[in-house]
């Protein structure tokens, strides 16, 4: 009989359809038993339209894996963690880190875990960048993260709707690596933030950190995608590029090639040996600095934006 673990996913969108159901599918610790999705579905699988349904006709998963926008996901992961269900959460893990903070109460009153995942801090050049900057003081480090929204998010007006985080939703994937990787805390001094005039989320953003710490987010990049982040130590000079798969030490790469298929697999493993032990892990970390530039940024007014 087989031991691999029965989910849930919910939200049969872009990311449940591209990452999350490849890497349960390549698994042999997951069985993906069920979905929950308003229109979408996965072929083969049970599906199902609304949470309590889903919750009240399968006793049998044990996780659900949350894949919906973060507005939504608050009502759907408080459902499942009442059901006495473990749950995942993709990144960011909500829409305010407050409602993170009840869903983490939550999840200890039952007995559950709870795991709200990065998967950039999965890429493949991350561990090794953490190991090499550990005890090294850090003179300066940058981000530089462009792309474009129309390549990335074709049509998704929510990431321009309250709660949504516009460029920072991809932004916060660079600062979950920074917060994973730099050997010292920053807390944000200021930023200035760029709304279309036309939007209620930023499309652009420039954050200064204490410890000499900037980044530096656009999504109106219609050349190549930049997800690039430059340390420097007193003993040297770390970059990680292609968002953390690419690892360079002085300008010498060590040897990651471009490219997401581990991440996903990664996080789908690590939820497994949470279940497995009985914790939960939440870092906020990466949030409270978006949190932060929302408090304290400077709003500028730019160009209207369409797709
Ligand atoms: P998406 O495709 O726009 O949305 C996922 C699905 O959620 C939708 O297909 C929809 O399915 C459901 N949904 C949307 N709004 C809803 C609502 N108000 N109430 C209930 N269900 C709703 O989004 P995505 O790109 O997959 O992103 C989802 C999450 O994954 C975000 O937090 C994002 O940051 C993260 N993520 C995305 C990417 C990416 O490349 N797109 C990469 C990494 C992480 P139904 O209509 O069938 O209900």
């Amino acid at each position: 009989m087989s031991d691999a673990l029965s989910v849930a996913l919910v939200g049969i969108g872009k990311i449940a359809t591209d990452q999350h159901v490849p890497a349960i599918a390549a698994s042999p610790d997951w069985q993906l038993a069920a979905t929950v999705s308003r229109n979408g579905a996965v072929q083969g699988v049970d599906a199902y339209r609304d949470m309590e349904t889903m919750l009240a006709s399968c006793p049998q998963i044990e996780v659900v894996s949350l894949c919906l926008p973060p507005v939504p996901r608050f009502g759907y992961a408080a459902a499942a963690l009442r059901a006495g269900r473990h749950v995942m959460l993709e990144k960011p893990p909500g829409a305010t880190l407050a409602e993170v903070h009840t869903l983490m109460a939550m999840a200890e009153a039952s007995g559950v875990s709870l795991y709200a995942t990065w998967h950039s801090r999965m890429a493949k050049g991350v561990a090794a960048a953490k190991a090499w900057l550990a005890g090294k003081p850090v003179t300066r480090a940058h981000i530089t993260w462009r792309e474009s929204v129309r390549k990335w998010h074709p049509g998704q007006d929510w990431v321009f709707e309250p709660g949504g985080m516009g460029v920072f939703d991809p932004g916060i994937n660079a600062l979950s690596i920074l917060t994973e990787v730099l050997p010292m805390p920053v807390h944000l001094q200021s930023a200035e933030l760029a709304f279309p005039e036309n939007r209620a989320t930023p499309i652009a953003a420039r954050l200064a950190f204490s410890g000499n710490v900037s980044a530096e987010f656009d999504w109106r990049e219609e050349g190549r995608d930049i997800w690039d982040i430059e340390i420097e130590t007193t003993e040297g000079t770390l970059a990680l590029r292609h968002g953390g798969n690419a690892l360079e030490i002085d300008g010498v790469s060590q040897g990651e090639a471009p490219g997401l298929e581990g991440e996903y697999p990664a996080l789908y493993a690590r939820m497994a040996e949470l279940v497995r032990n009985g914790e939960s892990e939440v870092d906020l970390a990466p949030m409270i600095h978006v949190a932060d530039a929302m408090t304290l940024g400077r709003r500028i007014t730019v160009e209207p934006f369409e797709f």
